[in-house]
Protein backbone atom coordinates (compact mmCIF):
# COMPACT_ATOMS: atom_id res chain seq x y z
CA UNK A 1 0.00 0.00 0.00
CA UNK A 2 1.16 3.36 -1.06
CA UNK A 3 0.78 6.52 0.52
CA UNK A 4 1.19 9.53 -0.59
CA UNK A 5 1.00 13.11 1.12
CA UNK A 6 -0.42 16.65 -0.52
CA UNK A 7 0.83 19.67 1.73
CA UNK A 8 0.24 23.16 1.34
CA UNK A 9 -1.25 25.88 2.86
CA UNK A 10 -5.01 25.44 1.40
CA UNK A 11 -6.17 29.35 2.43
CA UNK A 12 -8.62 27.85 0.99
CA UNK A 13 -8.83 25.28 -1.48
CA UNK A 14 -9.29 25.86 -4.98
CA UNK A 15 -10.57 23.52 -7.54
CA UNK A 16 -7.48 23.59 -8.59
CA UNK A 17 -6.41 21.99 -5.39
CA UNK A 18 -9.11 19.56 -5.89
CA UNK A 19 -8.43 18.41 -9.53
CA UNK A 20 -4.75 17.41 -8.25
CA UNK A 21 -5.97 15.60 -5.16
CA UNK A 22 -8.89 13.76 -6.89
CA UNK A 23 -5.72 12.50 -9.54
CA UNK A 24 -3.25 11.77 -7.15
CA UNK A 25 -5.84 9.34 -5.43
CA UNK A 26 -6.35 7.54 -8.70
CA UNK A 27 -2.47 7.03 -8.53
CA UNK A 28 -2.13 6.42 -4.78
CA UNK A 29 -3.70 3.76 -2.21
CA UNK A 30 -4.28 6.71 0.19
CA UNK A 31 -3.92 10.42 0.10
CA UNK A 32 -3.47 12.81 2.93
CA UNK A 33 -3.99 16.14 2.30
CA UNK A 34 -1.29 18.18 4.99
CA UNK A 35 -2.20 21.47 6.30
CA UNK A 36 0.14 23.51 6.94
CA UNK A 37 0.40 25.20 10.33
CA UNK A 38 2.89 28.10 8.89
CA UNK A 39 2.99 30.97 11.48
CA UNK A 40 4.84 33.22 9.13
CA UNK A 41 1.73 33.97 7.11
CA UNK A 42 -1.29 35.58 8.29
CA UNK A 43 -4.12 33.38 6.57
CA UNK A 44 -7.62 34.63 5.94
CA UNK A 45 -8.90 31.17 7.25
CA UNK A 46 -7.82 29.91 10.61
CA UNK A 47 -6.29 25.97 10.81
CA UNK A 48 -9.79 24.90 11.47
CA UNK A 49 -12.05 26.46 9.22
CA UNK A 50 -8.92 25.42 5.75
CA UNK A 51 -9.57 21.69 7.67
CA UNK A 52 -13.04 22.12 7.51
CA UNK A 53 -13.54 23.41 4.30
CA UNK A 54 -11.06 20.72 2.72
CA UNK A 55 -12.83 18.05 4.54
CA UNK A 56 -16.03 19.27 2.75
CA UNK A 57 -14.57 19.30 -0.70
CA UNK A 58 -12.87 15.81 -0.41
CA UNK A 59 -15.92 13.48 0.84
CA UNK A 60 -16.85 12.14 -2.31
CA UNK A 61 -13.09 10.88 -2.28
CA UNK A 62 -12.66 7.60 0.31
CA UNK A 63 -8.98 7.36 -0.08
CA UNK A 64 -8.47 10.93 0.59
CA UNK A 65 -8.16 12.13 4.40
CA UNK A 66 -6.86 15.80 5.42
CA UNK A 67 -4.48 16.61 8.85
CA UNK A 68 -2.97 19.05 10.45
CA UNK A 69 0.85 19.40 9.48
CA UNK A 70 2.75 21.29 12.35
CA UNK A 71 6.67 21.35 11.65
CA UNK A 72 8.64 19.77 9.14
CA UNK A 73 7.24 17.68 5.89
CA UNK A 74 9.60 14.93 6.44
CA UNK A 75 8.90 14.47 10.11
CA UNK A 76 4.99 14.21 9.04
CA UNK A 77 5.64 12.07 6.02
CA UNK A 78 7.24 9.53 8.51
CA UNK A 79 4.54 9.62 11.16
CA UNK A 80 2.13 8.49 8.77
CA UNK A 81 4.35 6.38 6.50
CA UNK A 82 3.68 8.13 3.47
CA UNK A 83 6.20 7.52 0.44
CA UNK A 84 5.61 10.15 -2.26
CA UNK A 85 4.83 14.10 -1.81
CA UNK A 86 2.61 15.52 -4.59
CA UNK A 87 3.04 18.73 -5.75
CA UNK A 88 0.98 20.84 -8.18
CA UNK A 89 2.84 22.68 -11.16
CA UNK A 90 0.91 25.19 -12.66
CA UNK A 91 3.93 27.31 -14.73
CA UNK A 92 7.75 28.11 -14.84
CA UNK A 93 7.30 30.53 -12.02
CA UNK A 94 5.92 27.51 -9.56
CA UNK A 95 9.30 25.75 -10.71
CA UNK A 96 12.13 27.44 -9.14
CA UNK A 97 10.93 27.27 -5.78
CA UNK A 98 9.59 23.59 -6.05
CA UNK A 99 12.68 22.50 -6.83
CA UNK A 100 14.38 24.13 -3.77
CA UNK A 101 11.71 22.50 -1.43
CA UNK A 102 12.05 19.08 -3.52
CA UNK A 103 15.86 19.67 -3.04
CA UNK A 104 15.28 19.99 0.81
CA UNK A 105 13.18 17.12 1.42
CA UNK A 106 15.64 14.86 -0.46
CA UNK A 107 18.50 15.85 1.53
CA UNK A 108 16.54 15.26 5.14
CA UNK A 109 14.45 12.39 3.94
CA UNK A 110 16.19 10.58 0.81
CA UNK A 111 13.06 7.99 1.02
CA UNK A 112 10.57 10.76 0.22
CA UNK A 113 9.68 11.00 -3.26
CA UNK A 114 8.61 13.73 -4.52
CA UNK A 115 6.16 13.70 -7.63
CA UNK A 116 5.00 16.55 -9.53
CA UNK A 117 1.39 16.66 -11.25
CA UNK A 118 0.67 19.38 -14.15
CA UNK A 119 -2.06 21.77 -13.23
CA UNK A 120 -5.33 21.25 -15.46
CA UNK A 121 -5.15 23.72 -18.26
CA UNK A 122 -8.89 25.02 -17.03
CA UNK A 123 -6.87 25.98 -13.51
CA UNK A 124 -3.23 26.84 -14.02
CA UNK A 125 -3.93 30.37 -13.50
CA UNK A 126 -5.31 29.88 -10.21
CA UNK A 127 -4.33 30.57 -6.22
CA UNK A 128 -5.63 30.94 -3.21
CA UNK A 129 -4.04 34.49 -3.22
CA UNK A 130 -5.70 35.17 -6.74
CA UNK A 131 -8.77 33.58 -5.73
CA UNK A 132 -9.14 35.68 -2.12
CA UNK A 133 -8.32 39.02 -4.25
CA UNK A 134 -11.32 38.68 -6.85
CA UNK A 135 -13.51 37.57 -4.12
CA UNK A 136 -12.64 40.75 -1.75
CA UNK A 137 -13.69 43.50 -5.11
CA UNK A 138 -17.11 41.06 -4.98
CA UNK A 139 -16.57 39.12 -8.23
CA UNK A 140 -17.85 35.66 -9.35
CA UNK A 141 -15.78 33.02 -7.88
CA UNK A 142 -18.26 29.79 -8.82
CA UNK A 143 -16.47 28.20 -10.83
CA UNK A 144 -12.80 28.24 -9.26
CA UNK A 145 -13.49 27.11 -5.69
CA UNK A 146 -15.76 24.16 -4.31
CA UNK A 147 -19.20 25.70 -3.10
CA UNK A 148 -18.83 25.53 1.11
CA UNK A 149 -15.38 27.67 -0.11
CA UNK A 150 -17.42 29.97 -1.77
CA UNK A 151 -20.36 30.16 0.99
CA UNK A 152 -17.47 30.63 3.54
CA UNK A 153 -15.22 33.22 1.39
CA UNK A 154 -18.53 35.44 1.56
CA UNK A 155 -19.10 35.55 5.14
CA UNK A 156 -15.88 37.09 5.60
CA UNK A 157 -15.81 39.94 2.90
P1 LIG B 1 1.91 26.47 -0.55
O1 LIG B 1 1.67 27.70 0.27
O2 LIG B 1 2.63 25.38 0.16
O3 LIG B 1 2.42 26.71 -1.95
P2 LIG B 1 -0.73 26.12 -1.64
O4 LIG B 1 -1.94 25.81 -0.84
O5 LIG B 1 -0.68 27.46 -2.29
O6 LIG B 1 0.45 25.84 -0.68
O7 LIG B 1 -0.54 24.99 -2.75
C1 LIG B 1 -0.33 23.65 -2.44
C2 LIG B 1 0.16 22.92 -3.67
O8 LIG B 1 -0.84 22.96 -4.69
C3 LIG B 1 1.40 23.52 -4.33
O9 LIG B 1 2.17 22.46 -4.85
C4 LIG B 1 0.85 24.36 -5.44
O10 LIG B 1 1.79 24.53 -6.48
C5 LIG B 1 -0.31 23.52 -5.87
N1 LIG B 1 -1.37 24.29 -6.52
C6 LIG B 1 -1.94 25.43 -6.10
N2 LIG B 1 -2.88 25.86 -6.97
C7 LIG B 1 -2.90 24.95 -7.98
C8 LIG B 1 -3.63 24.84 -9.22
N3 LIG B 1 -4.50 25.77 -9.59
N4 LIG B 1 -3.39 23.76 -9.99
C9 LIG B 1 -2.48 22.84 -9.63
N5 LIG B 1 -1.74 22.90 -8.51
C10 LIG B 1 -1.94 23.93 -7.69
Amino acid sequence: MTIAMYPGSFDPVTNGHVDIIQRAAVIFDKVIVAVAVNSKKKPLFDEEERIELLRQSVKHLPNVSVAKAEGLTVDFARKHDAKVLIRGLRAVSDFENEMQISGINRHLEPGLETLFITADSAYSFLSSSIVKEAASFGADISKLVPPPVQEAIKQKY
